[in-house]
């Protein structure tokens, strides 16, 4: 099969299927060599990964990842991509496509039945509607995983790498930098893909933590402090967790803590580092 990497292969086969792009799917078919090659060597793929894939589209970085992985699963929702798939990846056996949402999908099962429980690798172009919840759902459900290498909207890849201070600083930092080490590795232009997408893009590797670089008691407690805080952005945190629906704490209690940390009352959220919101969240634990 010809490499879809290859701008007139990809037009050819969506020819020869009279594909309609489905815009509600994120539908950006990659269309650039370096990328792709760019992609599976931050990913670090061998022959002793098993490798899962969110939204394989027609195929291409697919034959990309069976080339070097020793298995890949691909999950794609799009019913009208399977016979395609089937085609464009004939020729590799190391390859399982499953006709699904990503986000219903036990991924732990997957992981249980095609590596033994082992840690797999995340490699996607992903849909950029659900990068969110697809990232967080990784995490949170705890599925055995090395690393996760994903094409995102530039201004996602960012928010996931800055630190306290920035505007772009939020609770998707925090959540990304709990569990991983993010680094984005390239920036895409729209042109490497069809059809185009109206935002620029970013490779960014996340390598997954053993341990997470804070210690916190109370892993959801921190969490939830940490979303009440950036809903409400403008506020110190003594107004924006005191007044927080679901959090049962006073200002008074979130005064109190702040002065044990050595902090001022007017602090902002978007000032506190991981190390901060950990401490935080065990002094008002308490
Ligand atoms: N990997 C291909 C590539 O790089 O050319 C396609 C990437 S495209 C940005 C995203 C793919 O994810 C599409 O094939 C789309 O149909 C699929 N997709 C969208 N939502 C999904 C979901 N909830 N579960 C699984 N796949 C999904």
């Amino acid at each position: 099969m010809a490499n879809l990497g290859i701008p007139q292969n990809t037009i050819a086969i969506l020819q020869k299927y009279n594909f309609n792009f489905q815009k509600k799917f994120g539908q950006n078919f990659l269309i650039d060599t370096n990328v792709l090659d760019k992609i599976i060597s931050s990913a670090q793929i061998t022959k002793d990964d098993c490798v899962l894939e969110i939204g394989p589209g027609i195929g291409t970085m697919t034959q990309y990842l069976a080339e070097s992985a020793g298995e890949v699963v691909a999950v794609e929702i799009d019913k009208a991509l399977i016979p395609i798939l089937q085609d464009t990846l004939q020729e590799y056996d190391n390859v399982t496509v499953i006709n699904d949402d990503i986000l219903k999908v036990d991924i732990n099962k997957i992981v249980q039945e095609r590596n033994a429980g082992r840690p797999i690798k995340v490699v996607a172009n992903l849909p950029y509607y659900i990068t969110t919840p697809i990232i967080m759902g990784l995490f949170e459900s705890h599925v055995p995983l090395k690393s996760i290498t994903i094409m995102v909207q530039k201004e996602v890849a960012d928010r996931m790498q800055v630190g306290p201070g920035t505007k772009d600083y939020g609770a998707l930092s925090l959540a990304v930098q709990y569990y991983a080490k993010p680094e984005i590795v390239a920036n895409v232009p729209p042109n490497c893909f069809i059809p185009r997408p109206n935002v620029g893009s970013a490779v960014i590797r996340l390598t997954r933590y053993d341990e997470p670089p804070v210690q916190v008691k109370d892993e959801s407690k921190m969490f939830a402090l940490i979303r009440a805080s950036f809903n409400q952005r403008r506020k110190t945190l003594v107004n924006g967790l005191g007044n927080a629906a679901g959090l049962n704490v006073s200002k008074e209690q979130v005064l109190q803590a702040l002065e044990q940390m050595g902090l001022s009352a007017t602090v902002r959220g978007e000032t506190f580092t991981l190390e901060q919101f950990a401490k935080l969240s065990d002094l008002l634990g308490e």
